[in-house]
């Protein structure tokens, strides 16, 4: 067999033992590898020869690695300058492996450019300024500037991401416009508060770099903090100086970081910004809580929300709608808005009545949407129902009203009460049995005869 080092094929050698390429060991296998080149700096640096980079006296850096990626630091002497080619020759025959010089650079950080010249030379390897990259991060430049972490999370970024999101969600609607519905605050709001709880990455960057204030309240021993402390002068009365990093002061005893890793971070960010629940906040917990597809849940978010396209939000939206279409389809005599659409039209609260009649729920008061639903799910207190299994009914009732009025609007498709209460019924008995073991093999008959049977 024969590799092919920068294009051209080496010495044919014979297949002992090894790992394919791809094979999810091989990366194990390099760490391995390149354990010994951090042993053989470190016998060095305990036997004199290799003069490793001490900060304040305190801390000695010597390697850093990061897969094949590996900065050596030391001092600017000939002694360590012998030292480095020593290692790096003795890892050389030790493991095999061959180091390519053409790749390797020499950074001189106050030492004068001859030395560097003749140091290089000496190593065979060439001259790097002094603010380069390192695991895509500058080095040499000044870290109290934003511009100098503005790789590790620029705003930019985080803005072309939301952007993608944002269109991602709104994108694959019916209506021509993208009109972005909910603006991305609410979007981004947890469940419990009315939001869709996608996560908002700013914030979720802030939780990752929280990660590792929780990492130094754990006593961490390894070098970053080693370091960090050796250049920040550690601990002052139990308060970090973190200033210097932009990253704000924060007591180490304080109780709340001990307890969370990223998530629980996040959460606390997301936590500060929103109130108690409010009742509003209920009905979305039920919503979301409930045994349906989540296309149904978003639409229900958006119903509460308000954001669902009726004809009253899109004129208020500034589309034009003449007279006559502004009306609800059903009773042609009101405006179609959300309240009226769902609940308090006449033609739909025979829609109800039939559903509240096959439930066995006799009478309700409210009429707006989300008292409704709240009085509605009432009724599962009553009757013992699972949590989440009463929203069922619910939301196939306002889905379907939805879906037939979307088929009038845009395809002209007629409709009928009696239809829309049979495709209800027919919904609740696929979403309550849907997926569900127990309830598998309820046919829609058994269902239809006595629905509440199947929800306790
Ligand atoms: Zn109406």
């Amino acid at each position: 067999m024969s590799v092919m080092v920068n294009g051209s094929p080496t010495k044919e050698f014979g297949v002992k033992k090894g790992l394919r390429q791809g094979n999810p060991l091989s990366p194990f296998l390099f760490v391995l590898v390149a354990e010994a080149l951090a042993r053989l700096v470190r016998k060095s640096s305990e036997i004199g020869e290799f003069e490793n980079f001490e900060i304040n006296r305190r801390c000695g850096v010597d390697i850093l690695q990061f897969a094949d990626d590996t900065l050596l630091v030391g001092k600017g002497s000939w002694k360590h300058v012998k030292a480095l080619k020593i290692v790096l020759r003795s890892f050389e025959l030790v493991s095999g492996l061959g180091i390519n010089f053409h790749k390797s650079k020499l950074i001189g950080i106050n030492v004068s450019p001859l030395f560097l010249d003749a140091a290089a030379y000496y190593l065979s390897c060439k001259i790097e300024s002094s603010n380069f990259l390192f695991l895509g991060i500058p080095i040499g430049s000044n870290p109290r500037k934003e511009a100098t972490w503005s790789p590790l999370m620029p705003t930019k970024v985080a803005k072309v991401v939301t952007t993608i999101q944002s269109n991602f969600l709104w994108g694959g609607e019916e209506e021509k416009k993208k009109i972005h519905w909910v603006g991305w605050k609410g979007v981004t709001r947890p469940q419990e508060k009315g939001g869709l709880g996608i996560k908002n990455i700013g914030d979720f960057n802030l939780a990752l770099l929280n990660k590792w204030r929780w990492r130094i309240a754990q006593g961490n021993k390894s070098m970053w903090l080693e370091v960090s402390v050796a250049v920040m002068g550690g601990w002052l009365e139990g308060v970090w100086k973190w200033g210097d990093l932009g990253i704000s002061v924060v007591g180490r005893d304080a109780d709340f970081f001990f307890s969370f890793g990223v998530e629980g971070s996040f959460r606390e960010f997301r936590r500060i910004p929103f109130g108690p629940p409010a009742k509003g906040d209920v009905a979305f917990n039920l919503i979301w809580k409930a045994d349906i597809p989540f296309k149904i849940k978003a639409f229900g978010w958006r119903l509460f929300l308000n954001r669902l396209p009726t004809k009253d939000v899109l004129m208020y939206r500034g589309i034009n709608l003449n007279h006559a279409n502004s009306m609800c389809i059903f009773c042609n005599s009101h405006v179609e808005e959300a309240d009226h659409l769902f609940s308090k039209c006449f033609v739909i609260k025979l829609v109800w009545k039939e559903i509240a009649m096959w439930v066995g729920f006799l009478g309700w008061s409210e009429e707006e949407c989300i008292p409704f639903f709240l009085e509605w799910h009432s009724l599962s207190r009553v009757n013992k129902v699972k949590s989440g299994k009463l929203g069922v009914f619910w939301l196939a009732t306002t889905w379907i009203i939805w879906l037939t009025r979307n088929a009038f609007c845009f395809r002209n498709e007629v409709w009928n009460i009696n239809n829309m209460v049979w495709s209800i019924k027919f919904l609740a008995w696929r979403w309550s049995t849907f997926g569900n073991i127990t309830y598998s093999n309820c046919s829609f008959y058994d269902f239809y005869k006595d629905p509440w049977s199947y929800l306790k």
